[in-house]
């Protein structure tokens, strides 16, 4: 979607700090983090919110959770973190394209910058 902030990041068009990416999706830290650790995780593929998951999309979910849980591997969130995901206005979306934040207490230096 071509006026999408997160499709631009997706696209390299926007600057991000990026933690991982695959076919499907891909990873980054939050630019204004509300814990130690706060990334969010998003689909390349443009999915409004949670709650315009389809049959035709709803595997790349439980591929984002599958990530999530390697991430929080790496980044050593070994006592655990919150996985949130706003729909819609009354529930706090910012901004309309589907992502998971994924916050943790532990503070790393990995990666770099
Ligand atoms: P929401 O409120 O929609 O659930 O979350 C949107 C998140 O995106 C917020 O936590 C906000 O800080 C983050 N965000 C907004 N613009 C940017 C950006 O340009 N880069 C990064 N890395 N995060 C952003
Ligand atoms: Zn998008």
């Amino acid at each position: 979607m071509s006026d999408c902030l997160f499709c631009k990041i997706v696209a390299g068009e926007i600057p991000s700090k990026k933690i991982y990416e695959d076919d499907k999706c891909y990873a980054f830290y939050d630019i204004d983090p509300k814990a130690p650790v706060h990334f969010l995780v998003i689909p390349k593929e443009h999915i409004e919110s949670a709650a315009k998951v389809t049959d035709d999309n709803e595997k790349t979910v439980g591929h984002i959770f599958k990530v999530i849980a390697k991430l929080a591997e790496d980044l050593e969130l070994t006592d655990g973190y919150r996985v949130v995901t706003n729909v819609g206005k009354d529930g706090g979306q910012t901004v309309p394209h589907m992502h998971f934040h994924v916050l943790g207490k532990r503070s790393l230096a990995w990666p770099p910058g």
